[in-house]
C-alpha cells in the first residue's frame, strides 16, 4: 500500500486488489481489454467538499456498470459495498484540491491466447484511478460551446458503456479538428448522441431528447436533465428527433459527467436560436447546481455508505 498521493502528480490507482502509483500500474498483453477492447468503464464526477471529493449519483453510476457489465456478460466482481468502498479508499488515497472524476474500467480478464471467443474462468481485470477535473468555467457557459455535426457510424450497442471507443474517440477527434466542443451525431436522419454527452433540443420551451435504447448510451444525466426539466416546470419529451428539427432548435445543450449541462450556441458554423444559451439552460443548470448541493449535504453527513 503506497502513501496517500497527490492526485496531480502520480495518484494512487487500484489495479487488480493492489494499490500503487498510476506511473508503475501494468497489465498483461493478452489482457482482453487491450487485444479486444472487451471491457467495460464508468466515469463518476467528484465534487470537491469541505470535507473531502463527494461522488455525484454515485448509485446509478454502480447500476450502470452493473448493466454493461451484465450485457457482455462479464460477472461483476464486487457489489455495490464493494465498489462503494474500493471508491472511497481511492479518494481518501488521493486527497487534494478541487473536483476530480473516478474512473473505473473492468475487462473480462487475461487469456491465455489470443482468440475471439472468451473462455470460461477468467478473472475480470478491475482498475480504477482518481484524475483531477475542471469543469466548464462560467465564461465558457456564459458564451456556449460551438458543436459539428456528422454521421453516427458506430454499432448498434452503445446503450453498453465499452470500452471499445473506436467511434467516439474519432468524433471527439472531428471536434477538436473543427474546433469545436462535441461532434453531434445523426443516424438515418435522426439524433443519436455525442461523442461522450447526451444531446438535448428545446423549441417552443419543450425539452426533447433522443430516446433511450441501443442508438445512444443513457448518460447519468439523462434521467436527472427529466427531474430537473419536471422540478423547473420544463415539459420534457423523450422522442426521436429529426436533423431538421436540431438545426431549427431554439436551444441545443449537452449533458454529461464531466461537463454537467452545456449550451451549445454554434452548429455546424451557424448560431442556434438567438446564439446565446437560452432560458431552459439557464433553468437546467441552477437546478443541477442545487440537486449537487443537496446531494453532497447528504455525503458528507452519511458518507460512502449514502444511497444516492
Ligand atoms: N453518451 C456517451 C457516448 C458518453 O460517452 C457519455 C459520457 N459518459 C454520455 C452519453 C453521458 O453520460 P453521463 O451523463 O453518464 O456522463
Amino acid at each position: 500500500m503506497s502513501q496517500p498521493g497527490s492526485v496531480e502528480a502520480d495518484p494512487v490507482v487500484y489495479l487488480n486488489g493492489e494499490w500503487g502509483p498510476l506511473s508503475e500500474a501494468r497489465i498483461p498483453v493478452l489482457d482482453r481489454g487491450f487485444i479486444f477492447g472487451d471491457g467495460v468503464y464508468e466515469v463518476v464526477p467528484l465534487y470537491a467538499t469541505p470535507g473531502g471529493r463527494a461522488p455525484f449519483r454515485l448509485a446509478a453510476h454502480l447500476a450502470r456498470l452493473s448493466r454493461s457489465l451484465g450485457k457482455i456478460r462479464i460477472d461483476n466482481p464486487l457489489d455495490d459495498a464493494g465498489w462503494r468502498s474500493l471508491i472511497a479508499r481511492a479518494i481518501d488515497a488521493n486527497q487534494g484540491e478541487g473536483d476530480a472524476l473516478v474512473y473505473i474500467q473492468v475487462t473480462r480478464g487475461v487469456a491465455k491466447k489470443r482468440g475471439h471467443a472468451f473462455p470460461a474462468g477468467l478473472t475480470p481485470t478491475v482498475f480504477m484511478m482518481v484524475t483531477p477535473l475542471t469543469f466548464p468555467s462560467d465564461a465558457s457557459r456564459a458564451k456556449g460551446a460551438s458543436a459539428v455535426t456528422a454521421e453516427d457510424k458506430r454499432w448498434l450497442h452503445c446503450d453498453i458503456k465499452s470500452v471499445s471507443l473506436l467511434g467516439n474517440v474519432l468524433m471527439a477527434q472531428h471536434a477538436v479538428e473543427h474546433d469545436a466542443l462535441e461532434t453531434i451525431q445523426l443516424r438515418d436522419g435522426l439524433l443519436t448522441e455525442g461523442s461522450s454527452s447526451n444531446v438535448w433540443v428545446v423549441k417552443d420551451g419543450r425539452l426533447a431528447g433522443a430516446p433511450r435504447g441501443p442508438r445512444i448510451l443513457e448518460g447519468i444525466r439523462y434521467r436527472l436533465v427529466e427531474e430537473l426539466a419536471a422540478e423547473s416546470g420544463v415539459a420534457f419529451e423523450e422522442r426521436d428527433i429529426t436533423e431538421a428539427e436540431l438545426r431549427a432548435a431554439d436551444e441545443i445543450m449537452i449533458s454529461s459527467a464531466t461537463k454537467e449541462v452545456m449550451p451549445i450556441t454554434l452548429l455546424d458554423g451557424k448560431p442556434v436560436g438567438t446564439g446565446r444559451p437560452g432560458a431552459v439552460y439557464a433553468a437546467l443548470y441552477e437546478a443541477y447546481q442545487r440537486a449537487k448541493a443537496r446531494e453532497l449535504h447528504e455525503w458528507s453527513e452519511r458518507g460512502p455508505g449514502a444511497p444516492k
